[in-house]
């Protein structure tokens, strides 16, 4: 593995600069779950890190007038646990969370590790796709705003600009009423990316139910499937759900890889979307 330096700045200014250092390949570092590895196998390899912990902000969860606020560096186990998140409200990501790696990869991931990273099987991207949250961008240049459904833009490929650093998500606070569901595939219980992922979310609407629902690992980002949003809010019968299921294995596009073939994938995404639908409908009253 090839040596780096290591930085931990403490504000924003000092992170920036260290950020924009002339031919240096730097890297910003939050739990180094994915970064180490990367490192170690010579994927990646930064001449310097910036540790993004110890700026100010990055480490908190509160709620604000827009939502729930979750710092880019708040780890996965924190996520798990914390009463806000933990609301029936954002329960959502807490499952996704709670969902993600191992006690011990959850110990030291980040929500903003693990969206940077932009695997299309990210665990918290379907749940923050359904919740409809806002990714906060800060560089030299100011703060931006962006959907989290125009964050993803490829394998490993985001909308962070060069220099810019993710400071946290915005989720918005959902109708009264919401439930949601996070169904995993994965090759073993813990500890593996998902084979395929899907968050279903429904909220009372106009006498009926609103839906969400968006599949992970089974496209180059993970995806909302509106077809299947708009089947399920014209009604939840075993036909509708019979047809959103198609219109979920209709929507992705997977990949053959060491987890799964894309076949097996596509197959698999229609019975997962159905547990998630179905897991959402045991919640509504
Ligand atoms: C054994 C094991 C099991 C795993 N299981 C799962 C799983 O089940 N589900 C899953 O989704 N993932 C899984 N992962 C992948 C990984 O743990 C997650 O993606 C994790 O959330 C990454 O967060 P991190 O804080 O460790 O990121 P880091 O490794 O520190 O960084 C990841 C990337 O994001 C960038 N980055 C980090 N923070 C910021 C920021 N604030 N602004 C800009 N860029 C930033 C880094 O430069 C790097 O490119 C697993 C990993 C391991 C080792």
């Amino acid at each position: 593995m090839r040596p780096f330096d290591y930085y931990r700045p403490e504000t924003f200014e000092e992170a920036f600069r260290l950020l924009a250092l002339p031919d240096k390949k730097v890297m910003p570092l939050a739990g180094a779950t994915d970064l180490i590895p990367m490192v170690r196998d010579e994927h990646w390899q930064p001449d310097v890190v910036v540790d993004v912990k110890g700026l100010p902000g990055v480490c908190d969860v509160v709620e604000t007038p827009e939502g729930l606020v979750v710092g880019a560096a708040v780890r996965m186990a924190d996520l798990v646990h914390h009463p806000l998140v933990n609301s029936p409200r954002w329960n959502l990501l807490a499952q996704a969370a709670a969902a993600m790696g191992n006690e011990q990869v959850r110990n030291r991931a980040t929500l903003g590790g693990n969206l940077c990273t932009a695997s299309p099987a990210a665990d918290s991207a379907p749940a923050l796709l359904t919740l409809e949250a806002n990714v906060v961008i800060r560089g030299a240049a100011g703060e931006r705003r962006v959907p989290i459904a125009e964050f993803f833009l490829g394998p490993r490929k985001t909308a962070l600009q060069k220099g810019e650093l993710l400071v946290g998500v915005i989720i918005p606070a959902p109708p009264e009423g919401t439930v949601g569901t996070y169904v995993k595939l994965s090759r073993r219980k813990a500890g593996d990316l998902a084979i395929v992922g899907v968050a279903a979310l429904a909220y009372p609407h106009n006498g009926g139910y609103s839906w969400r629902l968006a599949l992970g690992a089974v496209a180059p980002t993970p995806i909302r499937a509106p077809e299947a949003e708009a089947t399920l809010n014209a009604g939840h019968d075993e036909a509708a759900i019979e047809h959103a299921t198609k219109c979920a294995f209709d929507a992705c596009c997977p990949i053959d890889d060491i987890r799964a073939s894309a076949e097996y994938r596509k197959a698999m995404v229609s019975r997962i979307a159905r547990r998630a639908i179905e897991g959402v409908l045991e919640k509504l009253p």
